[in-house]
């Protein structure tokens, strides 16, 4: 079979592989929609994880099921699944302790495109399949549901990690879609006041319509001098981080309430540390908290998330800038990712 993959770093092409083979609990899925991650741009050209060879990439999916392994009890040939990006081993103690992100060691319940071959190919393999996948309810299209994978979740796991509260001030630095559904999630939660920070105004336009009350032009100085203008030197009870980069932190720190919690989703790619301000931290005593989280995959996830979208209480279809048909596409989708024109939001590939 082919796939997209990335070669070593800096470097993505075509490679022709042997199908994959589902073990007794496994399933292999063949794509109906995927879409490339603003992470996948992280991994081949900022080299975050490492070096990686003719490693397909890709982790957002929705698919149909081709096999089972003899185990599998609730999945067939022929259903039409959600794949969440993050797949985890439910045995481990990680996941037994409530954080199946990093079942079997740090982030290992991330494994399509990070320990083994993603979605960007004619076939791909799940590992617990009972655990993992998820019927696609009828209703949901598969364009819109490929956004169950990661961007729902993750943008969602940004707001409940900051435990967005009723009537909250929140601002979301970074505006893409993960950021999108970060201010879509904080709307959800309660969130009175939502200040979205982005520049492009196609993500700006989006912020609106899932909730954001204020939008800072992070290109116009500094983001925490312009929140605590607004603000009347207040600042923000609660900052969740889906853009950017290590400096961003410093932002944070200087416009959180004591208390408050500043929650991270954004992959940091490159740098090796980041500053917190002795007085923005309360010289230590501030109560301040910070988490960076990545997204809760599994079953149970995908299942409740696309709730949201089967009852409407969601539209992702405003992230869905550019479509392309065709397993070949994912190369110029994947690029825009990579380019980040200023009418992008998310691309997403039919195939
Ligand atoms: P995008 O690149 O589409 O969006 C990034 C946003 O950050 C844009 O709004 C951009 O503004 C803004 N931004 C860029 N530079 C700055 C800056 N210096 N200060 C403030 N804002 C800035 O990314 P995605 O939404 O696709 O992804 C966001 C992050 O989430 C990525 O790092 C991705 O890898 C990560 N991710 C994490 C997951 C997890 O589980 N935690 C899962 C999936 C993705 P503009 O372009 O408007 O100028
Ligand atoms: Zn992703």
């Amino acid at each position: 079979m082919k796939g997209f993959a990335m070669l070593k770093l800096n470097n993505v092409g075509w490679v022709e592989k042997e199908a994959p083979k589902a073990g007794p609990v496994d399933a292999i899925v063949r794509p109906l929609a995927i879409s490339p991650c603003t992470s996948d741009i992280h991994t081949v050209w900022e080299g975050a994880i490492g070096e990686r060879t003719d490693m397909i990439l890709g982790h957002e999916a929705v698919g149909e099921v081709v096999e089972v392994g003899s185990l599998v009890k609730d999945f067939k040939p022929g259903d039409r699944v959600i794949v969440p990006a993050i797949t985890p081993d439910w045995e481990a103690v990680e996941s037994q302790m409530g954080f199946s992100q990093h079942s079997g060691g740090m982030l290992s319940g991330w494994k399509f495109s990070n320990y083994k071959d993603g979605t960007f190919a004619e076939l791909f393999h799940v590992n617990q399949a009972d655990g993992n996948l998820a019927i696609l309810p009828d209703n949901i299209g598969i364009e819109e549901a490929v956004m169950l994978s990661d961007m729902v979740p993750t943008g969602l796991h940004g707001a409940d990690n900051a435990e967005v509260a009723y009537g909250e001030t929140v601002a979301v630095i970074g505006i893409g879609p993960v950021g999108l559904m970060a201010v879509a999630g904080a709307n959800l939660r309660g969130a009175g006041r939502i200040f979205a920070v982005g520049s492009r105004q196609v993500c700006v336009d989006a912020a609106k319509f899932y909730g954001a009350t204020d939008i800072v032009n992070y290109k116009d100085g500094s983001i925490a001098q312009q929140i605590k203008e607004a603000t009347n030197g207040k600042g923000v009870d609660k900052v969740i981080i889906a853009g950017g980069d290590l400096e961003t932190f410093e932002e944070a720190i200087d416009i959180i309430r004591p208390g408050g919690i500043i929650s991270n989703i954004n992959y940091l790619g490159s740098g090796d540390y980041f500053k917190v301000s002795r007085l923005g931290w309360g010289c230590g005593m501030g109560h301040i908290r910070i988490i960076g989280g990545l997204m809760p995959g599994g079953r149970k996830n995908m299942e409740y998330l696309s709730n949201l979208l089967k009852y409407k209480k969601l539209d992702v279809s405003p992230l869905l800038t550019h479509k392309f048909d065709g397993l070949d596409k994912i190369e110029p989708a994947l690029m825009l990712m990579k380019d980040k024109p200023r009418d992008l939001i998310k691309p997403v590939v039919r195939i």
